[in-house]
This record gives structure tokens, sequence and C-alpha cells, in this order.
């Protein structure tokens, strides 16, 4: 048995991994795609205090590289439940079963998709949620970028440098991100804006032939010929698994206290997952220490 489980590896489960070794405690991670977390999509950090400019993928090695080397113990599975048996909590994976005295739950939020017929078929073959990932497959091609907030500029900024043309859809009046990275997109003679227009059609069978477009206004619609589209409307919560022992807000998010506490003791819950008004790195991190302090405080005191 762990003293706790993580479930988790992006910036707030490393975190809480490393504040749960240095404390002495035995400490399982357990991820079920990328160590890192979301900030593996981005191209480029420049708001995480100590560090001017860096890669997200350079960020999350540096926190795999130090979990590790503080002793956490890694698993590549999918946490499908977390179940109490008197203090005792179970984590079942698509791999198993872990008991620990204690669990974290951090597990991010997941993107949320456009639900239009097609989409998840096209998913890998012109439809994408990551430019980071899949950008170098539409080096001089033309994309469209689905947002107009900062997740979803910074991923036409990103493909502006690959791609012939890169089309940026807002359903808004106006772009919603900030003013620096909107300066930046503007910048760029081969972005696009189209502002008041929703997606209204994706069309392709073995791969994406066009995408159609409608003006909120007018209602008129039209088709316009890309290769690949890349989602980035917003992140959704994915919690829905672990509600047995966490209570979820109407919006889908875990309800927690100061200390990352869940209606269950000993289970906390720590990110972007939980309930809270600013998703970054620097809250993730905030919480991942708040967390485990509180369960090793459990561990040691309630147990
Ligand atoms: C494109 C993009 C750019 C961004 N840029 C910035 C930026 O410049 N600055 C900034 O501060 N923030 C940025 N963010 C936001 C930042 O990345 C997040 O706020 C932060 O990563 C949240 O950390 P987290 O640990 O709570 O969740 P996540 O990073 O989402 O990590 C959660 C982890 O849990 C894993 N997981 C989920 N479900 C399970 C399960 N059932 N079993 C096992 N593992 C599971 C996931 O695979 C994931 O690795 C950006 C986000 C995106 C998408």
């Amino acid at each position: 048995m762990y003293d706790i489980i993580v479930v988790g590896a992006g910036p707030a489960g490393l975190t809480a991994a490393i504040y749960a070794r240095r404390a002495e405690k035995s400490v399982l991670v357990i991820e079920k795609s990328t160590f890192g977390g979301q900030v593996t999509y981005s191209p480029q950090i420049e708001n995480y205090p100590g560090f001017i400019s860096m890669s997200g993928n350079e960020f999350a090695d540096k926190m795999v590289e130090q979990a590790i080397n503080l002793g956490a113990e890694i698993e590549m599975q999918t946490v499908e439940a977390v179940e109490t048996d008197g203090d005792i909590k179970k984590v079942i994976t698509d791999g198993g079963e872990f008991t620990a005295k204690a669990v974290i739950i951090a597990v991010g939020v997941r993107h949320r998709q456009t639900g239009l017929q097609n989409e998840n078929s096209l998913v890998g073959k012109g439809i994408s949620y990551c430019a980071t990932c899949d950008g170098a497959f539409y080096r001089n091609r033309t994309v469209a970028v689905l947002g107009g907030g900062n997740s979803a500029l910074q991923e036409a900024v990103l493909l502006s440098a690959l791609c012939k043309k890169v089309y940026v859809i807002q359903n808004l009046d106006f772009l919603t991100g900030e003013t620096k990275l909107i300066n930046k997109v503007n910048e760029k003679e081969n972005i696009e804006i189209i502002t008041g227009t929703i997606l209204d059609g994706i069309t392709g069978s073995d791969a994406l032939d066009y995408i159609t477009l409608k003006n909120v206004e007018t209602g008129e619609t039209s088709n316009l010929s890309v290769d690949g589209l890349f989602v980035a409307i917003g992140l959704v919560p994915d919690n829905e698994r672990f509600s047995g022992v966490a209570k979820l807000n109407d919006g889908g998010y875990f309800d927690s206290n100061e200390s990352c506490l869940t209606a269950t003791p000993g289970i906390y819950a720590a990110g972007d997952c939980r309930d809270k008004k600013v998703r970054q790195i620097a809250t993730a991190v905030s919480d991942g220490a708040v967390a485990a302090l509180a369960a090793c405080s459990y561990i040691d005191n309630s147990l």
C-alpha cells in the first residue's frame, strides 16, 4: 500500500508528488497519456515566475525528472475509479488495482469538441486539438483555427510559422485573448481573422475537404476549403468517474475546500479539475503543494 496515490501527471499531480516525497511519503503517480499534462501542448510558456520563456515540453520534462529523482514511482495506466474501503483507498485502473492511505486527483480538463457530425471520424485526418502535436503535418497547407481565446491564438501563431494560410474563426465580434497575443496575431500576414462566425459543418470522408461557416448575424453560410481544422474552443472537466468519492459542482468540477479536500476524508482534488476561477500552471502547482501537505497531515494525524 502506498501512502499517497496521485492520479494525473500534470503540473498539479507532479507538484503533489514532489512535496509528498520530500515529506518522505511513498508515492505512486498514475498517468494515462502524457507526462506533463496540458503544458505539453503549449509551444511557449512566458508567465511562469522564474522562467522568462520555455517550451511546454521542456517544463514537463523538468517536472517529471524532479519527481522521479525524489523517488516517486510512476505508472502509465488509466484510472477508471477510486473507491474507499474504510480508511483504505482503492484506485482501479485499466491495468489493475492499487491501494493508498490518501489519493490526490489531479486529472485536469479535456478539450471541448464541436459536437458536429464527422468530427470524431476525422480526428487525425484533418481535425486536431493541438497545433504543437500535429502542426507539422500541415506544413505549407491551409488550416483554420476555431476559437478566439488565448489557446486558439497561441495555436494560430504557431501554425502561421508552418502553414501557407491560417484562418481564425471566432463566434464573437472580437477576440478574447490577451492583448499581447492579439497584437502578435495581427502582425502575421498569413493569418486572417473571421469574426461573428460559427462552424456549421465538417465535410470529408477519408480526409477533411471543407468546413461550413455561418455568419451569426445574417445566417448566411459558406464553405471554406481547408486541409486542417484546429479546434480550440475551451476545456471541459472529465470527472464523472470519480463522482462516487468526490462531489462535483453543476459544471462537473470537484467541490473542494482551501486544503483541496473533497467530500471524502483522505481524497483531495488539485489543479484544473477542481472548482476555481483561474486555471493556469501557477494555480495548478499551488494546489498540488497544498493537497500534498494536507494529505501528509491527514496520514500523520488521522490514521
Ligand atoms: C495550448 C495550451 C497552452 C497553455 N499555455 C499556458 C501558459 O502559457 N501558461 C499557463 O500558466 N498555463 C497555460 N495553459 C494551462 C495549463 O497548461 C494548465 O492550467 C495546467 O496544465 C493544469 O495542470 P493540471 O495538472 O491541473 O492538469 P493537466 O495539465 O490537464 O494534467 C492532468 C493530467 O491527468 C491525466 N489524466 C486525466 N484523466 C486521467 C485518468 N483517468 N487516469 C490517469 N491520468 C489521467 C491527463 O492525461 C493529464 O496528463 C495552457 C493550456 C493549453 C491547453
